[in-house]
């Protein structure tokens, strides 16, 4: 008798850096023959398929989909709260129908399991519901997750408070081989907006703890060598990372910006070791002064540099600034709105990355071996800066002045640091290889996603 195709449905939460890594994880599931319908908001799915090349969404291995998140159209959707508010009372009746619809067109073809992003972790509820088998996703460094799980215990000894203040301005520690998080760097921590910061606090304070306790399987973006005293503190983790996209999956990356890819033959003209890669991911804004610092310091530098400024990344006069910045560069240093951002730093020109530190981002950098300039925005970055400078020593943190503003002076001072400083290049090759082994059969990420496959096929 014929086995009934395994068919796995996997939701992300709607921002780039959890769509994407989603994404790859899925296309990992469908190469070993499993069925994957991949589920977007319908806001998501259309920025999605618009930065797609030309149809190639009727190629794509795994099947995307669509439902509602509640608002409007015209609605800021980069208000984390009221998304969040949103999808929450909306999403869960939506993806049971979906559920309940897939299953009904075809009797040889159920849903057997649901990989929800534990950002939205009401689908391992609605799953359960369901008589569903589940797997979380960690989107973030598993130290953050550790972090989470300890949080009724920091209230308890009133380290924190139950609104995620800590009571004293004191370093918390969750074990000596784990970079203490500082009071103002914490997960949730958002300078500036304190409504976001309360919602992210619950998230990881609440919700998450609950979130573990529904799911059959608990994986992470990470690799078990990277980070073995902390995975060692999460029962039932599983690191299945890095998540990468490898050549052949450029057009399925799960980008909300079309790649231009005009950067890479830039690239292949620069010489080998010397570009500076400057991007910050898909949510990080800059005032208009801290705008020109960068280019300010970019030029101060006798260096090639490819920065992404998206369209969205200042309130100030992006199209003027871009201008004039452009007609001074000659060519010294090219601006994208979007790039490969693996296929660069994957590329022999790259000397290092200025980056936001988000997860991703990190995790990609150390993929292919880059050392990092660190400047975190928010939440789990200013921990991953920590761990990128203190514990694996692969890059540098850049300080502030006195008004909050990072100069010129200070980027060009950090990055010819930076290049001069052999150890640290070592130290990011040495780790490009632990994770490129841990991916390679027999290790730890590849037998711990056979595993998981192997589990989800019986
Ligand atoms: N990224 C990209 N092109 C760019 C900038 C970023 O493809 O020009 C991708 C990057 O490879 C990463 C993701 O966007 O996978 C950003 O995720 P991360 O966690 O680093 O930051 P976030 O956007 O969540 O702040």
């Amino acid at each position: 008798m014929e086995r009934q195709p395994i068919h796995v449905l996997a939701i992300p939460f709607p921002a780039q850096g959890h769509v994407a890594p989603l994404m790859k994880l899925s296309h990992k599931i469908v190469d070993h023959g499993i069925n994957v319908t991949f589920v977007n908001t319908e806001f998501i799915h259309a920025k999605l398929t618009a930065s797609m090349a030309v149809k190639s969404e009727e190629k794509s291995p795994i099947r995307l989909v669509s439902i509602p998140d509640g608002l409007e159209p015209g609605d800021d959707r980069n208000d984390t709260p009221k998304l969040i508010e949103s999808i929450e009372k909306v999403m869960p009746g939506h993806l049971k129908d979906l559920i309940e619809k897939i299953n009904q067109s075809n009797d040889d073809d159920q849903i057997s399991c649901i990989i929800a992003d534990s950002m939205v972790g009401w689908a391992l509820e609605v799953a359960e519901k369901m008589g569903i088998k589940r797997a979380a996703v960690w989107p973030a460094g598993p130290a953050n997750l550790a972090f989470a799980l300890h949080i009724p215990k920091l209230i308890e000894e009133g380290i924190i408070n139950i609104k995620g203040t800590p009571r004293e301005n004191n370093l918390i520690w969750l074990s000596e081989d784990i970079p203490a998080w500082s009071s103002s760097g914490l997960p949730w921590s958002c300078p500036g907006d304190s409504k976001t910061q309360n919602i992210i606090f619950e998230f990881h304070a609440f919700k998450m703890n609950h979130y573990v306790t529904l799911c059959n399987w608990l994986l992470c973006n990470s690799f078990y060598e990277l980070d073995s005293p902390v995975c060692d503190l999460i029962p039932g983790i599983i690191p299945v990372g890095p998540l990468l996209l490898g050549n052949e999956l450029g057009n399925y990356a799960g980008s909300f910006w079309p790649q231009d890819s005009t950067c890479l033959s830039w690239l292949d003209k620069q010489p080998v070791g010397s570009v500076i890669y400057v991007a910050f991911g898909s949510l990080a804004t800059f005032s208009q002064q801290q705008l020109d610092e960068v280019a300010l310091g970019l030029e101060l530098i006798v260096k090639p540099f490819l920065w992404v400024v998206r369209s969205d990344m200042t309130n100030g006069a992006l199209a003027e600034f871009l201008l004039v910045f452009r007609t001074r560069l000659n060519d010294r240093g090219i601006i994208v709105e979007w790039a490969p951002q693996e296929k660069v730093l994957d590329h022999p020109s790259i000397a290092c990355f200025l980056s936001h530190c988000g997860w991703n981002s990190t995790l990609e950098g150390i993929s292919m071996g880059v050392p990092f300039i660190c400047w975190p925005f928010f939440t789990d970055q200013f921990h991953n800066k920590s761990y990128i400078c203190d514990t694996w020593k692969i890059g540098l943190g850049l300080t502030p002045d006195e008004n909050g503003l990072i100069t010129r002076h200070e980027i060009k001072t950090k990055i010819e640091t930076l290049l001069s400083n052999d150890g640290i290049k070592t130290n990011a090759l040495k780790l490009k290889e632990m994770a490129k082994k841990s991916l390679i059969d027999g290790g730890s990420s590849f037998k711990n996603f056979k595993s998981f496959i192997e589990q989800i096929k019986h």
